[in-house]
């Protein structure tokens, strides 16, 4: 047996990595800048322990554009590479630093330091857009700068550099068929959709800001102005915060940082934070909900430590909840694997549940605490809580303490309330609750009024679900059943103590029941031999559904 290792030329790597490492080539950016990030956030962790001896001070990472020698820079004042650092980070491909780094310092909370990288591929996809990439770095420590590039050949150059300040500087040498990311609202553009939230402040070009004028300006004096660094992001974004130290209106303005073109104001927030078994933060809104929103791709923004990953948590959000906006931040999240493998993931399961369970308590708090309030809102955040109801049964089960039912006359019942409130009135002969309700109150007037007028409580079920919700209701509740206000069976409803009134005796009944069917048209009319109304009539006749249908179409003029 031979045993050795497979050679992989780098000559056939380079347009692997160009082709297919990442489907989209506008996350080279983001790469970068998470490198620059990192090197940053390490020399603040060593700083904090005392092994870097450094003037720490309020670090940028700066991304520059120049067009006349086609080419992007992305400067940090991080930690910075020694030569035999290049060679070790960057000229082995799938090295990775930043997991090195985490290993070395497991013990000195290196976890929670932030750092971002962890394949050691990110820098590559540099060469996605560049068609030469340099590197000039110094580090932290006293080895002098170096001076790295390469063509995409395998070939590199290594030389010392004459750099003095600690940090380094990526230039990109713009391909020929990538010359989109030598332009300002371009490189704006994925700086905001990628970078908008990460640790640390990212600057690019300047920005005029205007001053107040001084007191003893004239009226006709122009305003002051300054020229200040234009930075892209937040570096604190309201979901790294502790609940505790946000208020109501910090939540609000987090989702206007989130969604600058979105005008109506969230419902209310869920802020998720949990650090085991898994690591997780985020914060979630219930919009309100109509049908133009359900269409709207603002969506619920998926981060890893701060950088955005995608706005498609479609296997990670249980279903019902994909409806919401907001962000949930995990570095727990295995995002190089397919949609399915996700879904069968058990780690992800684990965060779908919790996102569902975090979900659930808040209803049910929101319930509790202002009722009044929550009935208020009932309309506009029902689609979801019905269809969660439908999807999970965990969410089924916790939903009975807040799932509203509404009557036609505004009153909104729970459900063992409403149980609580038909119970002695709304039973068929086999003792099941008839719950009945409408989904339109102008079309069925009539008959809601006709039910009204019996003592009966109608609900209002109006939302495309409820059909469904009605079957999962009917199998999961004992014995209950949901009738149409203009159904048949409206009419086999029995008051209680009305039941009792009738004074004969089965074989009476029989009796006159035939004899009754024999004097009206059986194709017609329903005979019915429970007492029905306050009489205490013995029987009632009763015309089937569609024939009350038919006269009210001939009446109305319609059904021609
Ligand atoms: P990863 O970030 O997953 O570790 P990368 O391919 O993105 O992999 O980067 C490889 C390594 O190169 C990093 O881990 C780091 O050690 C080093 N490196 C890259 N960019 C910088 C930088 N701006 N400053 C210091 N070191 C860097
Ligand atoms: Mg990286």
């Amino acid at each position: 047996m031979t045993k050795g290792n497979i050679n992989v030329s780098v000559d056939n790597i380079f347009p692997l990595i160009k082709k297919f490492l990442y489907s989209d080539h506008e996350i080279f950016l983001r790469e970068l800048i998470s490198n620059a990030t990192d090197a940053t956030l390490k020399l603040k962790h060593l700083a904090t322990l005392g092994e870097a001896k450094v003037e720490y001070g309020n670090p940028v990472i700066e991304v520059k554009l120049d067009k006349d020698n086609k080419t992007l820079h992305i400067i940090d004042r991080g930690i910075g590479m020694t030569a035999e650092e290049v060679e070790k980070y960057i000229n082995q491909i799938a090295f990775s630093g930043a997991e090195e780094f985490i290993e070395k310092y497991k013990d000195k909370n290196g976890k929670d330091a932030g750092i971002i990288g962890h394949f050691g591929l990110g820098f590559y996809s540099a060469f996605m857009v560049a068609k030469k990439v340099e590197i000039i770095t110094k580090s932290y420590t006293d080895a002098p700068a170096a001076h790295w590039s390469c063509d995409g050949s395998p070939e590199f150059t290594l030389e010392p550099a004459d750099k003095t300040e600690r940090g380094t500087e990526i230039i990109l040498h713009i391909a020929d068929d990538s010359e989109e990311f030598l332009s300002e609202s371009r490189i704006n553009e994925l700086l905001v959709k990628y970078n908008k939230f990460m640790p640390v402040p990212i600057k690019f070009g300047t920005r005029t800001e205007t001053l107040l004028k001084p007191k003893d300006a004239k009226e006709d004096d122009p305003a002051p102005t300054k020229e200040v660094d234009n930075i892209i992001n937040n570096p604190e974004p309201a979901w790294t915060k502790m609940p505790t130290d946000l208020k109501d209106e910090d939540y609000k303005n987090f989702y206007r940082e989130l969604y600058p073109m979105q005008f109506e104001e969230p419902l209310f927030h869920i802020h998720l934070n949990v650090d085991y078994p898994f690591n997780l933060t985020g914060i979630l809104y219930f919009p309100k909900l109509n049908h133009e929103m359900v269409a709207q791709k603002d969506r619920i923004q998926l981060y890893q430590n701060q950088v955005f990953v995608t706005d498609n948590v479609e296997g990670i959000v249980p279903d019902f909840l994909t409806m919401l906006r907001g962000v949930i931040d995990s570095p727990d999240i295995p995002l190089n694997v397919s949609r399915s493998y996700l879904q069968a993931d058990g780690a992800v399961k684990k965060i779908a549940s919790y996102i569902s369970r975090k979900v659930a308590d808040k209803l049910n708090s929101l319930f509790n605490d202002n009722r009044e309030d929550f009935e208020k809102k009932w309309d506009d955040i029902k689609i979801v809580i019905e269809y969660g109801m439908l999807s999970e049964d965990k969410f089924f089960e916790k939903a009975q303490k807040f799932a509203l039912y509404p009557t036609v006359d505004g009153n909104y019942f729970t459900y063992d309330e409403l149980v609580e409130k038909i119970k002695v009135n709304q039973t068929d002969k086999d003792g099941k609750l008839v719950v009945l309700y409408a989904k339109d109150k102008d079309e069925q007037h009539a008959y809601i009024s006709a039910a009204k007028d019996k003592g009966y409580e109608v609900l209002l079920l109006d939302s495309p679900i409820v059909p469904h919700l009605i079957q999962k209701l009917e199998s999961e509740k004992e014995k209950v059943s949901f009738v149409r206000v203009d159904g048949d069976h409206i009419d086999n409803l029995i008051k209680k103590e009305d039941a009792v009134i009738s004074k004969l005796n089965d074989e009476e009944k029989e009796k006159l029941k035939t004899t009754l069917e024999e004097i009206v048209p059986k194709e017609k009319f329903t005979v019915q031999m429970e007492a029905m109304d306050s009489n205490a009539n013995p029987f009632v006749i009763t015309q089937p559904e569609f024939m009350r249908r038919m006269k009210e179409m001939s009446q109305t003029g319609g059904g021609g």
